[in-house]
């Protein structure tokens, strides 16, 4: 028998929301080579932490195995998945691997802490493969309310592993990928020794309803009202800020973004070639 082991060890996100680091490792015990997926941070709230801005899970074991720390991946870029990658980056010091738009919401947050933004290296989606020590790991595409959402293929001595990342099964979702279960399937047929799945809304019995069904309710709900209409959404679900502003055209108004979390998404959404057909805005002043 192989004195190798494959372990799997969350830091943070497991059975809670937020704050997602997920360390996976192959090798001798004490020697495994290591992999993280995600480093999100998570935000409190007024009941059980008021006073607090932010939420960091806690790194020290990995931190005392950096040299044994291959790559960090970044399935999507919400805040719980990437908020904390900037903060802890100097700690870890390992390449940082995304698809396009999360590559470039993460590097304006290592810019922003005055860390190099080359270190986050843009891969492409499946077929294309990265190799980190013992794992080779794919980015499959996956719809969820951000866009370029992947879920993880993770191929190791001890077999394929998939790491879905949040998702929502949603075949139009106006922006990003849609769920392609073909492909899914196509990736699970050589087997897979674990499927590592976490979902919010797992114990609803409804079904979720696609974006694409958002738009003609908020298109009329715009064209009938008066005056100004004001709107707010995740700044990251970049799919329902473009459904309100074609509402918002269609209708014959002007439309105007507010905030800076809302401009950087629509600006990195832009710039990573996702996002092709953005209504004009105005500036705000
Ligand atoms: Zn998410």
């Amino acid at each position: 028998m192989s004195s190798e082991r494959l372990i799997y060890l969350p830091l943070g996100g497991a059975g809670e929301i937020g704050m997602n680091a997920y360390v996976y490792g192959y090798g001798k015990p004490g020697k495994e080579r290591l992999i993280l997926v995600d480093l999100g941070v998570t935000f409190p709230d007024m009941d059980s932490s008021p006073g607090v801005d932010l939420i960091l899970p806690d790194i020290s074991w990995l931190k005392d195995r950096k040299n044994q720390l291959e790559a960090i991946f970044i399935t999507h870029a919400h805040e719980d998945h990437v908020g904390a990658v900037a903060h802890f980056w100097q700690d870890l010091g390992a390449p940082v691997y995304a698809r396009a738009f999360t590559a470039n919401i993460a590097r304006r947050k290592m810019e922003e802490m005055g860390h190099p933004g080359r270190v986050v290296q843009t891969v492409s989606a499946w077929p294309a493969k990265t190799e980190a020590g013992p794992f080779s790991v794919g980015f499959l595409p996956i719809s969820h309310s951000i866009p370029e959402s992947s879920g993880l293929v993770l191929d190791c001595p001890e077999g394929r592993l998939i790491h879905t990342g949040d998702f929502k099964l949603d075949e139009t979702p106006i922006v990003g990928e849609a769920f392609d279960p073909v492909l899914w399937k196509e990736v699970s047929a050589p087997g897979v020794k674990a499927l590592i799945c976490d979902s919010t809304n797992v114990f609803s019995r409804h079904a979720g309803r696609s974006e694409v069904t958002v738009g003609p309710e908020i298109e009329k709900l715009v064209s009938e009202a008066k005056g100004m209409v004001v709107a707010t959404t995740f700044a990251s679900n970049v799919a329902r800020v473009k459904t309100l502003a074609l509402a918002g055209e269609k209708a014959g108004r002007s439309i105007c973004l507010l905030g800076r979390a809302m401009r950087r998404m629509v600006e990195a959404a832009v710039e990573s070639g996702v996002l092709d057909d953005f209504p004009t805005v105005i500036n705000s002043e």
